[in-house]
């Protein structure tokens, strides 16, 4: 088993660098986290392939490349103090949390939490600190972070959350511009909400944001 899942990770990877994820780091950092960990039993043997998969609740766990994607545009050096809105399994946080300081990551819904908590201390991961609740708002008492990456589909990326990250942070969200449509926006933050820089990574299709306040 153990040896059948190297090669399909080593396939994973081939396939991530074929899709343009050209970041060592981030690679290997997609290559060290043991994916099945954050699935339910049934759905192990699918761990290493390029698709997003159930993990209860109705929501999903993201695709590889997706999370390869927003990892590498956030440009991570190693030391980034970063918010994540909607931790679900758990899997993009743990990438996350080996390529930076520390991960603050927000969820709603507790059973998935609680999982991923629990991931996150079989794999040794210490720093990420997390929250239930609703992430519609940020975190702004820990604010500023250096990036933010939201995991869960938005209809407006503004200045709630944008205030909350610092000068030239990175914001990673996939905004649902219509009820069909969903675009990756990479937001370069600058001093003024208007200066900030507004890049589109391509479609996407993730699970919606779920708050009181929207
Ligand atoms: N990247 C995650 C992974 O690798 O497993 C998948 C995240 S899943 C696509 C989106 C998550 O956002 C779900 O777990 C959902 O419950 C959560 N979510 C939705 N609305 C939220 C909100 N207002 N606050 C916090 N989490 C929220």
């Amino acid at each position: 088993m153990l040896y059948e899942n190297s090669i399909q990770k080593a396939n994973l990877i081939m396939n991530l660098r074929s899709m343009g994820i050209s970041s060592n780091n981030v690679l290997s950092a997609i290559e060290k986290v043991p994916r099945e960990l954050f699935l339910p039993s049934n759905f192990h043997s699918y761990a290493y392939e390029n698709n997003p998969l159930p993990i209860g609740f109705e929501q999903t766990i993201s695709q590889p490349y997706i999370v390869a994607l927003m990892t590498e545009a956030l440009e991570l050096k190693g030391n980034e103090i970063i918010l994540e809105i909607g931790t679900g399994s758990g899997y993009q946080t743990s990438v996350l949390s080996l390529l930076s300081r520390r991960v603050y990551s927000i969820e709603r819904i507790k059973p998935l939490l609680v999982n991923a908590l629990s991931c996150f201390k079989k794999l040794k991961l210490t720093n990420i600190v997390c929250d239930h609740g609703d992430g519609f708002l940020g975190w702004p008492k820990l604010a500023p972070f250096d990036h933010l990456i939201v995991t869960c589909a938005i209809k407006n990326v503004d200045d709630r959350l944008l205030n909350q990250v610092r000068f030239n942070g990175i914001c990673i969200a996939p905004v649902a511009v219509s009820p069909k449509e969903q675009r990756l926006k990479k937001i370069t933050i600058k001093d003024k909400r208007d200066n900030d820089i507004w890049e589109d990574l391509g479609r996407v299709s993730f699970v919606p944001l779920i708050s009181e306040y929207d």
